[in-house]
């Protein structure tokens, strides 16, 4: 590889979906619902791939009545009139959307703070840009005996502000969070984007789970705040929005001036995306557009749909020895193994981190997979990944009760 890209290794998606086909786990790994998506949605790909006319390139930045329909969107939820040519722009997944952000703007020897656990991208990005990710973790304060939410999970004000200097040019931000499913009270929120103002930082805003927040909570738009939409790209995607993972379409918005460093790097790499895909998810948003107050908008019905299956992997992880942590938004679970540690041959596995080897022996000797938490951290804070497992639930009630049966039966 050339310099930049030295050191490059597999991430953990290309080892741990090898593993789920080498040994056909039940598999609450990598996150996609396991059942199909919205009717209405898979109709209007239907509809588009019989229509003659959808079958050819489309406008590069965005195919064009899909970047109105999200322009209608985002200027309500917003609360300013966005422009769909210029500050928009639609990417293949949110990835594209985070790579097109962070080497728009990140420079050789400019600052990146990543807040961990993080979405394991965000790191690699910011190398290939040449830039430095500055790491700072969320700790979990003092509760005793309660369960552990995603919310006692927290930032140290003064950590965070240490971090913030001459050379830093962004803060990347992902509420709710994969993979803690933490979801940023605006206080918090308004913590950042005071020092993102005070030292003229942009935030990098991954919101790709903007839908999925459990009562009571809600999901606070960091563009929102005063100040803010000046130096902030918000990033979403139609796979978690409409649970069409394998579609592979993002988005990015923003104001002009940041968003024609994206559309720049997209035009010259990817340069268009594909059109049925933005021709359905344009229809998708127009159905919901007509229903964003009512409780049948999949956006509110989804997290509806989710929540007894969060309280089901809740309790049967506790049952069985677990100590989980119950995510506030999101579709994953976190959860401490160390208590079931000596029914692990952790021995039988050879890799450095705890975790991974848990994970592994999981799903070769027990039939389920997990994700281990420390490819989520910076190499220096992966210690505090390793004690955890993460579990996706967006799943059939029956495998999440064959999960549970697996479970019930190991321990
Ligand atoms: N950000 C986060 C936090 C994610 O969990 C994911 C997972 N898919 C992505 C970005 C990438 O989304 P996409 O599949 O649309 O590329
Ligand atoms: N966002 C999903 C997850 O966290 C999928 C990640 C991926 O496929 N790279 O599991």
């Amino acid at each position: 590889l050339p310099k930049t890209y030295e050191g490059s290794q597999p991430s953990v998606w290309v080892e741990y979906i090898q593993l789920a086909l080498d040994h056909k786990p039940l598999n609450l790994g990598q996150g996609f619902p396991d059942y199909p998506p919205p009717k209405y949605v898979t109709d209007a790909l239907i509809e588009v791939a019989s229509n003659r006319n959808l079958h050819q390139y489309t406008r590069g930045f965005g195919h064009p009545r899909l970047v109105q329909a999200l322009a209608k969107l985002y200027s309500q939820l917003i609360g300013r009139t966005i422009n769909p040519q210029k500050e928009i722009l639609t990417t293949l997944g949110a990835y594209e959307a985070l790579y097109a952000a962070i080497t728009g703007h990140v420079d050789a020897g400019d600052e990146v703070i990543i807040i961990e656990p993080f979405f394991d991208c965000y790191e690699p990005m910011v190398r290939y840009a040449r830039g430095v990710p500055r790491f700072i973790a969320l700790k979990p304060k003092l509760t005793e005996g309660k369960r552990l939410s995603s919310g006692d999970f927290v930032l140290d004000k003064a950590e965070l502000e240490g971090l913030f200097n001459k050379k830093t040019k962004a803060i990347i931000l992902n509420t709710p969070n994969n993979p803690l499913g933490k979801v940023f009270t605006l206080e918090e929120l308004t913590f950042i984007a005071d020092l993102c103002k005070k030292h003229n930082v942009l935030c990098i805003s991954d919101e790709v789970y903007e839908w999925l927040v459990y009562k009571p909570y809600q999901h606070i738009r960091i563009a929102t705040l005063p100040g803010m939409w000046e130096r902030t790209i918000t990033i979403g995607s139609a796979g978690k929005t409409f649970s069409v993972t394998g579609w592979k379409l993002g988005w990015a918005y923003g104001p002009a001036n940041l968003m024609f460093n994206l559309q720049m790097i997209h035009q010259n790499s990817v340069y268009t995306g594909n059109t049925p895909i933005q021709e359905a998810t344009a229809i998708a948003f127009e159905k919901e557009l007509t229903r964003l107050d009512s409780s049948e908008c999949y956006f509110n019905s989804i997290s509806t749909e989710l929540e007894p299956k969060r309280e089901f992997m809740g309790k049967f992880l506790q049952e069985t020895g677990f100590k989980p942590i119950i995510p506030e938004g999101g579709y994953f679970m976190m959860a401490d193994w160390t208590p079931l540690k000596s029914q692990v041959d952790l021995d039988s596995e050879t890799d450095k981190y705890a975790d991974y080897r848990f994970t592994k022996w999981m799903t070769k000797k027990v039939g389920l997979q997990g994700i281990p938490p420390s490819a989520f951290y910076g190499e220096e804070h992966k210690k505090l990944g390793e004690n955890f497992v993460r579990y996706c639930f967006i799943k059939e009630d029956k495998n999440l009760q064959a999960a549970a049966d697996i479970l019930q039966k190991w321990k």
